[in-house]
């Protein structure tokens, strides 16, 4: 569109932004403004080289577990390492609320570009990278039918599509059919560690142990919270023969120091109840 047609539209037409509430001065590809884009919380500085916590602290290269959270150090997951585009919060948290209860899709191709950088991080990897299976976590078909959508295979659908631009000598297959989520789990609000692997016990199998026997798995989400599904759903690949399973989400829940409590003037009105955003929210302790 021309710069008239453009100026013209957003007279008549002006759209605010579904964030903050501002108008936004120009179309754009999803009902959020340039500010609200700028604030997406970046990755933490210290993090457990395999699951992605923040350690808060710079590693000790002294330390011959260096690098790991304690988690990771009593229960090693199954996968070999998670990756993620940032931290689950202020204007991603509200962005990735509006992918999946407004279905609003024009933000699952910016979300989906953001989810492809995390994915390239994985270049640094040695082997098996450039030749996945991208299986993301499913849905059970009776959320699937309330939603219409799973939000994690739209991510991955867009995050490929972008890295067939980025890295074409990958060669990443979608496979939204091969895990399947068999029983609808309880919330995980509330629960402790223990109860969170009762509650995800049996919830997933593998359709067709073929298609996944000896590939390379990467496991697509939207967000990583407890870590508990990332470690069923690999669990479960890994029982039916993959050879390695890594985990790509877009973002990462992560405790808060007691200054970002302080801080939430910054952050946003959403269009959910603040039920929902309860139940998505990590254990404050241990996960
Ligand atoms: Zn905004
Ligand atoms: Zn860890």
């Amino acid at each position: 569109m021309n710069g008239l047609g453009n100026a013209l539209s957003c007279t008549l037409f002006p759209s605010p932004c579904a964030l903050c509430g501002c108008v936004i001065p120009e179309i754009s590809e999803a009902p959020v403004c340039a500010a609200c884009w700028s604030e997406v919380p970046a990755a933490r500085e210290h993090c457990c080289v395999r699951c992605g916590e923040d350690l808060f602290a710079p590693v000790s290269p002294t330390d011959p577990e260096a690098g790991l959270c304690r988690t990771c150090r009593m229960a090693p997951p199954p996968y070999l390492r998670a990756v993620s585009y940032g931290t689950y919060d202020g204007s991603m948290r509200g962005a990735v609320h509006m992918l999946k209860y407004d279905r609003v899709s024009p933000l699952a191709r910016r979300l989906g570009r953001m989810l492809a950088s995390a994915i390239a991080q994985l270049a640094q990897d040695a082997d098996g990278v450039e030749d996945m299976l991208v299986v993301p976590v499913p849905l059970h078909r009776g959320k699937m039918a309330e939603r219409g959508f799973n939000q994690a295979r739209t991510l991955a659908t867009e995050a490929l599509r972008e890295l067939k631009k980025t890295h074409p000598g990958w060669k990443l297959e979608l496979s939204a059919r091969t895990l399947v989520r068999q029983r609808q789990t309880e919330s995980q609000a509330g629960l402790s560690p223990r109860q969170r692997r009762a509650n995800l016990r049996g919830a997933f199998f593998v359709s067709d142990a073929r298609a996944v026997a000896e590939r390379h798995i990467l496991l697509v989400d939207d967000i990583l919270t407890t870590g508990a599904t990332a470690r069923a759903c690999s669990q479960m690949l890994m029982k039916a023969g993959a050879a390695s399973v890594r985990v790509a989400t877009l973002a990462r829940a992560q405790r808060m120091t007691p200054a970002m409590e302080r801080d939430t003037t910054k952050y946003v009105r959403l269009s959910v109840p603040e039920q929902e955003l309860a139940n998505s929210w990590p254990d404050p302790v241990l996960h």
